[in-house]
């Protein structure tokens, strides 16, 4: 079992902890869906989110970060390990308790044309929220809210009307943080919320969020593919190699001095966007495919896809350990 050595840094208070979690959907087959086997979409990862930071998650497509997420909102429940928000087991929690945490931690998806509902207006999918927890119970109270929320967003009531239909991708995201942000969460995961979006909006749908972290004190748990985008606006990144966090520290030491081969292939791989100065770092293209993980393979489950692979590897999995103040890496390079 993972044990997590991270040290509290002085002056930062947490706010979510993931304690040796893990999710396992099963294979089912046959007639009679026989269980054969178990897809490890996260395999046993203890992390720390700190009040007011904002934690990145990075890697490869099927790694295991987006059941992360919802894992951490409790809108998938670990199969195994517990998740805790303020001290407060939410595994604890009756379905009314964890009904009123979750007005806390929300959520905002990718595609926002699937997450709101082309039928209802604006102002309806934002005062939704308010409606289901009984927040602001005058329509007029709302709909103040609902307003101040549209402006807090860089739209306003001229839109309060309209259906998603009429805004471009990057409004229709600023209307589903708009109704994240609802019942003033302290925590929103983020799963790759600009992914769908032109590179030119990314940015100013980075920096709203950077602006609202500021004016609603929030946490951000920020998952995305893209290593560029999550070092935009993460303080912190965690990268996921099936089903486990194979380094986690800070954003400067990750992208400037990554340790585990992984993310050194994964930094490797970020476009340069100015050719003319050398490049410090030569490109490494990792060989084979990423294996199943329902069948990782033993020992570290990079082995098979690592340049630096020892003997050891084959054998005995790394553990995640701090090699450094506030640096967790999971391979044998460094003595774990
Ligand atoms: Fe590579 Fe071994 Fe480190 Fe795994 S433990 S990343 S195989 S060197």
């Amino acid at each position: 079992m993972e044990k997590m050595r991270e040290v509290l840094p002085p002056g930062r208070e947490i706010l979510l902890e993931a304690k040796n979690v893990k999710k396992y959907f099963p294979i089912q087959k046959g007639f009679l869906r026989k269980t054969v086997g178990h897809v490890r979409a996260v395999d046993d990862v203890s992390l720390t989110v700190y009040r007011g930071e904002t934690l990145g998650f990075v890697g490869e497509s099927g790694c295991g970060k987006s059941t992360l997420g919802r894992v951490l909102l409790m809108l998938a429940p670990p199969t195994e390990g517990d998740v805790v928000f303020e001290g407060e087991s939410l595994l604890r929690l009756d379905p009314e308790e964890l009904r009123r945490r979750r007005k806390e931690m929300r959520m905002v998806f990718q595609d926002p044309n699937a997450s709101l509902n082309p039928r209802h207006t604006v102002q309806r999918i934002i005062e939704e929220p308010m409606l289901i927890h009984g927040l602001h119970s005058s329509r007029k109270e709302r709909l103040e809210k609902v307003v101040e929320l549209l402006e807090s967003v860089g739209l306003n009531s001229s839109h309060l009307h309209r259906r998603p239909s009429e805004f471009s991708g990057g409004q229709k995201q600023r209307i589903a943080i708009a109704r994240a942000l609802a019942l003033r969460p302290k925590l929103i995961i983020a799963d790759e919320p600009v992914s769908a979006l032109d590179v030119s909006i990314q940015s100013q749908i980075l920096n709203l969020m950077k602006d609202l972290q500021e004016e609603y004190r929030l946490t951000y748990v920020f998952i995305s593919h893209n290593l560029s985008v999550v070092k935009h606006i993460s303080d912190r990144v965690g990268v996921m190699y099936l089903g486990r966090i194979v380094e986690l520290t800070t954003k400067e030491q990750l992208y400037r001095n990554p340790l585990h081969p992984y993310t050194q292939a994964l930094i490797s791989a970020i476009p340069v966007p100015d050719p003319k100065p050398v490049r410090q770092r030569e490109r490494i293209i990792l060989k084979g495919e990423l294996p199943s993980p329902s069948n990782p393979p033993k020992g570290c489950r990079f082995h098979s896809r690592c340049p630096k692979a020892m003997d050891v590897c084959k054998s005995v999995e790394p553990r995640l350990q701090e090699v450094s103040p506030g640096c967790l890496v999971a391979c044998h390079l460094y003595g774990t």
